[in-house]
């Protein structure tokens, strides 16, 4: 591509890119899109990556999809080279929100439009689009999943043990997905109907970063509910839930219960419907898992770029505010998913064979 590129006439260079221009639509072969995803350790980002290239492929783009191994310099310098090799458009899902920013803005500088995918760029103007699902709603799904399960809606006081995990401190989502859970948990804190023997219980939504997981690293989760439970719980004092924000740190939890040798299951959340957790739901490890289509993602996200390129204006109503900016932002709706729909609504949709999902 980039002999090819020096081919080109300069008239027919510098700022021509990105569609929707004086220059009018280019031709779809000449579209060149480039996807950066933060790592291969989680089921969902293979399964978006690979989505999302196949779409766009579909519409006769040129497609470079890299992975960057959780490592934020690389995530940097992997966009970096796709700003270089003047890609049109860029879509980005960032290890650490804030320092994808200076890359974002290199594409910005060098003609290319920039999609934030699933996760916010953070404190830049160097974000055109953001295509996510709704992110409170996710931990808020959650928090109604352990507030109807407790009976707490009915009037149950317990007071109940229920311990608490946020996502990645460098994560944005974590942040919202935090907040939807603690809109729903919070008073239940306040009122003494739940707490956390471990005391790990942040003050308010915005000290989320305090029982954040680096990374959503499973290991880490593993360590810090196996810490939990042998200072709080090895005694037969009862855990009744655990909120755990994505699968990485339910498969923690679960295994650390393994490793304590206990006889149940407190209630454990998720997020992301990794096969080896819907498996874990059918067995009785894992209490529900919040599903988010990626497949949907990837085609909203594939149609923005579509739409970019025939130079038609994007209907994106929603936004968010990422610290510089209000982006305008594609929500998706996230659904829960527990032993009594896992059929329905993973199997009979294709997102997941029977077999697969233990069924
Ligand atoms: C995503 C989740 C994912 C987590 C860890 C979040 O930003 O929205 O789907 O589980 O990152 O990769």
């Amino acid at each position: 591509a980039a002999a090819a590129a020096m081919l080109i006439p300069v008239s027919a260079c510098g700022s021509t890119r990105g569609g929707g221009d004086s220059a009018g639509p280019k031709d779809a072969k000449d579209v060149k899109v480039g996807i950066s995803m933060p790592e291969q350790m989680l089921e969902r980002w293979k399964i978006d990556g690979n989505n999302l290239k196949q779409q766009l492929e579909k519409y006769g783009y040129e497609v470079t999809l890299q992975y960057a191994d959780g490592k934020t310099d690389l995530q940097t310098s992997q966009i970096q080279n796709m700003a270089n090799n003047d890609m049109d458009y860029v879509v980005i899902a960032s290890i650490d929100g804030t320092s994808t920013g200076a890359a974002a803005e290199q594409v910005k500088a060098n003609g290319g439009t920039v999609i934030a995918y699933d996760r916010l760029i953070m404190n830049t103007d160097a974000v055109d689009y953001y295509t996510t699902f709704s992110l409170q709603e996710v931990g808020k799904l959650q928090g109604q999943y352990i507030e109807e399960k407790l009976g707490l809606k009915d009037g149950k006081t317990g007071p109940f043990n229920v311990e608490l995990m946020a996502g990645s401190p460098t994560d944005n989502n974590a942040s919202e997905y935090f907040k939807g859970a603690w809109d729903v948990l919070g008073k239940y804190y306040e009122s003494g109907v739940l707490q956390a023997k471990s005391g790990k219980v942040p003050a308010s939504a915005a000290e989320w970063q305090s029982i954040g997981i680096d990374n959503w690293d499973r290991q880490k989760a593993q360590s810090e509910m196996e810490n939990r439970i042998n200072s709080f719980y090895n005694d037969g004092t009862h855990l009744d839930a655990v909120l755990a924000q994505n699968d990485a740190e339910a498969t923690g939890t679960y295994n650390a219960v393994d490793a304590a040798g206990w006889d149940y299951y407190p209630i454990i959340t998720g997020q992301d419907a990794e096969k080896a957790n819907v498996q874990a739901i059918v067995q009785g490890k894992q209490s529900m898992t919040v599903y988010k289509d990626t497949r949907e993602l990837a085609k909203a996200t594939a149609e923005l770029i579509h739409d970019l390129v025939s130079g038609k204006k994007p209907d994106f109503s929603d936004s968010y505010n990422n610290g510089t900016k209000d982006v305008p932002s594609k929500l998706l709706t996230p659904v829960t998913v527990d032993k009594d729909n896992i059929k329905e609504v993973l199997v009979d949709s294709g997102y997941i064979s029977a077999k697969d999902a233990g069924l």
